[in-house]
């Protein structure tokens, strides 16, 4: 986050003698702030799993609503943390993480679902149930909310026709190369059409070419209107794509 834009939360922040109320206080700062807030503010954030190592320290930056950005830092650097405080897997053990204007780390436990559902979550090892052919994958998480067969259906056909995998929508995984089954595992983020997507290491596991067609298909996403952010440690990815850079190096911003 740029300097002048903290300067004044931290002095808010100061003010606030308790957790309570620097939620307070945050909501207080924003109601002033534009309309639109960012898709992703993180003020001041620390994550400690354990005593002897920390995960995220004093992590404040912002995320606007549109961007795509590579978040990036060696191993343990913390980047897999970030991802998971802001669709709440975890929680923050001090700071605050706003997600489209909402304080993540304040929502009542009921309402984490409807959260995750505005948030698609892609990862390394894709998680596709071998079971199941692609579209049923895809429509899996349809299921679970209770849609009507026919539109699960229709929407899960769509979301494979949208990352090129339609004719294949009856296979299983494992019949399908590592970047297709990449692919199914993106529909199945985009399905409930996510405000934001968030991938961890999306391409750790296929070849040069396999990487650069999921890169080109995180920015057909991405200009259709979704934030993208991608954890990665692939440099020569990340420059190629020219897009923005967050660094972290040991818990911290190192550049942002
Ligand atoms: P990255 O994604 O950049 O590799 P991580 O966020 O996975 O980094 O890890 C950051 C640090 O937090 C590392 O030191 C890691 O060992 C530690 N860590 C991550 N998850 C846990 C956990 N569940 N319990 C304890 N320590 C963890």
């Amino acid at each position: 986050m740029r300097e002048a834009e903290s300067r004044p939360w931290d002095r808010v922040r100061a003010a606030a003698s308790s957790k309570r109320n620097e939620a307070r206080a945050l909501r207080r700062y924003n109601r002033g702030r534009p309309s639109t807030p960012p898709m992703i503010q993180a003020f001041h954030v620390y994550k400690q799993y354990d005593r002897e190592s920390v995960a995220l320290a004093d992590v404040t930056l912002n995320i606007d609503k549109g961007e795509f950005c590579f978040l990036t830092g060696p191993s343990g650097a913390g980047k897999t943390t970030f991802l998971k405080l802001v669709f709440r897997e975890e929680l923050p053990s001090q700071g605050q993480i706003l997600v489209g204007g909402r304080n993540v780390t304040a929502i009542p436990g009921g309402q984490i679902p409807e959260l995750r559902r505005s948030i698609g979550v892609v990862f390394q090892d894709f998680k596709l149930l071998k079971r199941k052919t692609i579209i049923e994958n895809v429509a899996f998480v349809l299921r679970i909310l209770g849609v009507p067969a026919r539109e699960q259906k229709r929407r899960a056909f769509a979301a494979l026709k949208a990352v090129g995998l339609h004719h294949k929508m009856h296979a299983y995984p494992l019949q399908l190369s590592g970047g297709e089954q990449q692919r199914v595992s993106i529909a199945r983020a985009l399905i409930n059409e996510p405000m934001l997507l968030l991938a961890d290491e999306p391409t750790g596991n296929l070849d040069p070419e396999m990487a650069q067609e999921i890169m080109r298909l995180f920015l057909d996403v991405n200009a259709r209107g979704t934030t993208v952010v991608v954890a990665t440690h692939d440099r020569d990815m990340i420059q190629r794509m020219g897009k923005r850079v967050i660094a972290l190096e040991k818990g911290r911003v190192a550049s942002a």
